[in-house]
């Protein structure tokens, strides 16, 4: 039944918006400054709103690509990252809530408000109907779908995209989103996506029942061929060479693996920088397959990289295989720029991170951050389900007493249980995660849905405000339990770290922008990825009413012209 009404009020939603006299979502070619007689000229040149709307906007997401990331490697960068550090230069974006999951953090990035509005509180969570945790981008109503394998839908995602408003004010806008990932690409087009494709282990895929078109298939077979054909180590630049040293993590070892990939491994093939380029290839062919950026009216494309994120959690942040994920994004990033060049396209290029990311403990200790240290097994949800049942007497009807606990965020108690049997689970959970020493903060969803959603900059958040900006009652947790500083989970086989916490390494991501002819600059101060979408909506004309956005436009002209007055 949720999902349903969801649907109803984003249909709501858009039936409002829809309502805006159409003049302030006119798009006349003439500069902006002849729009009104009575308005005198701006004093000084403009030279951003005088450009034309670009005819492309392409939205690059690199999954888990800290801000931290971003200092450590932005001075060796000669592709396209050199290009994008050209332009608008924002080194301190925030994916302000604490949820710093990869489906929240791309809900945000072109719907332009926080997960709290997007409903996409966690990449999964634990639906009581269901019996079962659904993941964010599923039709759990789909009778054929399952944990395992879920029929993938925006059916959970409460606002429109920039994609979806830009269809909505002209349908001959195209909304075009590729990933490794189904939830980047998905939370990146929304609703009215023209094409949707990501990697399914082996070949690209799409919606169930749309076909693949001849792009995807083209590029899935030059894939396929790529892995079949096996692959050699990838060359390690003489900047990561410091790096290249063997850590002990677990059972096994990070800092040294180089990417050689073995004849036919598809799955180690995921984990590798050669997905991105793959992802890179088939945007291209996309541009061609459906002539983005020719006609007037522009289009959107978007692009999450995910190999940033499988290196982190497999080898962590700070081995040589970091470095060399960095330096082949960077030219995977060279190549897609001057494809769009070559094609002669005028695009206007972003490119930010769903969240940022943390290294192995083990790692972090032999350097200089004694603290980090490994997530308490008494934290994980079937131990502290024995240990609450035990302190309470009280047990599920079917299954565990608590599901989601283990990591910073939700904890959702079983079905069945009385509403004085709530209160007790709820009481006893808070009190033992409260004597943990490893916990340092703990909220219930009555606290949380009590506290006004957080304004401001989001450096200065409290930890509860950053738990309200991804809290959803209708979807989160009864408890939300966030750890401290340095404590990660795991390591599990093959998985050395992680993100998910609302400390600054998994909030903070770089924001940068970048137009031909558009002066470029750096500002320090801390920005939102929610400023995105109204940033580019200035770009091309698109007005919406007050309150559509929880972020502000970013004035991408270093110079003196500003690109939000259009
Ligand atoms: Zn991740």
């Amino acid at each position: 039944m949720r999902v349903p009404s969801a649907l109803a009020s984003l249909s709501a939603m858009l039936a409002l918006t829809a309502a805006v006299p159409a003049t302030s979502q006119d798009r006349p070619a003439a500069p902006p400054a002849s729009s009104s007689a009575a308005t005198p000229p701006p004093a000084a040149p403009d030279p951003a709103s005088r450009l034309p709307k670009p005819k492309l906007i392409l939205a690059i997401s690199v999954d888990q690509f800290s801000a931290d990331l971003f200092a450590q490697y932005r001075e060796h960068f000669t592709g396209g990252f050199a290009r994008l550090l050209t332009g608008a230069v924002f080194p301190q974006g925030f994916q302000s809530h604490a949820a710093t999951e990869t489906c929240p953090g791309h809900s945000t990035l072109l719907t332009g408000v926080h997960p709290a509005r997007t409903g996409i509180i966690a990449n999964s969570w634990y639906d009581a109907k269901a019996g079962r945790d659904v993941y964010c981008v599923e039709d759990e109503h789909d009778p054929t779908s399952t944990a395992k394998e879920p029929v993938v839908s925006s059916a959970h995602l409460k606002a429109p995209t920039l994609g979806d408003l830009m269809k909505r004010a002209d349908p001959a806008a195209l909304n075009v989103a590729v990933s490794a990932k189904d939830r980047a690409a998905v939370m990146m087009s929304g609703h009215t996506a023209d094409a949707a494709y990501w990697w399914l282990g082996k070949g690209f895929t799409t919606y169930r029942g749309r076909p693949i078109s001849a792009a995807a298939n083209a590029q899935s077979a030059a894939t396929d061929a790529l892995i079949e054909a096996g692959a050699p180590e990838l060359p390690v630049p003489s900047w990561c060479e410091k790096l290249d040293r063997a850590v002990p993590v677990g059972d096994f070892t990070v800092g040294t693996f180089r990417f050689p990939l073995k004849a036919g491994d598809y799955k180690g093939f995921g984990r590798t920088p050669r997905v991105d380029a793959a992802t890179g290839e088939l945007a291209v062919r996309l541009v061609d397959e459906m002539g983005l950026g020719k006609d007037p009216v522009t289009d959107v494309l978007s692009v999450s990289f995910s190999a940033t994120d499988y290196v982190g959690h497999a080898y962590g942040t700070e081995g040589v295989e970091m470095c060399i994920q960095l330096a082949q994004l960077d030219a995977t990033l060279g190549r897609l720029f001057a494809a769009l060049d070559q094609r002669g396209i005028d695009y206007v290029a972003v490119l930010t991170a769903d969240h940022g990311g943390f290294d192995a403990p083990e790692r972090l200790r032999q350097q200089a951050f004694p603290g980090a240290q490994r997530l308490d097994p008494a934290l994980k949800d079937g131990a502290l389900s024995e240990a609450v049942s035990k302190d309470t007497g009280i047990k599920a009807k079917d299954g565990q007493l608590l599901h989601g606990a283990g990591a910073s965020g939700d904890i959702w108690l079983a079905p069945g249980l009385t509403r004085s049997q709530q209160g007790k689970v709820v009481a006893a959970t808070v009190k033992r995660l409260k004597a943990n020493p490893q916990i340092a903060a703990v909220f219930t969803a009555a606290e949380l849905v009590r506290i006004p959603m957080p304004q401001g900059d989001p450096q200065d958040w409290t930890i509860e405000q950053r738990t309200r900006a991804s809290f959803d009652p209708e979807r989160s947790g009864q408890i939300l339990m966030m750890t401290k500083r340095g404590v990660v989970p795991g390591p599990n086989p093959g998985y050395a770290a992680t993100h998910g916490s609302p400390w600054d390494y998994d909030r903070r991501v770089p924001m940068l922008f970048w137009r031909k002819g558009v002066a470029g600059f750096e500002q320090p101060d801390p920005v939102e990825t929610v400023d995105i979408a109204p940033t580019l909506a200035a770009l091309i004309g698109l007005s919406e009413p007050a309150g559509t956005w929880d972020g502000r436009c970013l004035d991408i002209d270093g110079g003196e012209g500003d690109s939000c007055a259009r």
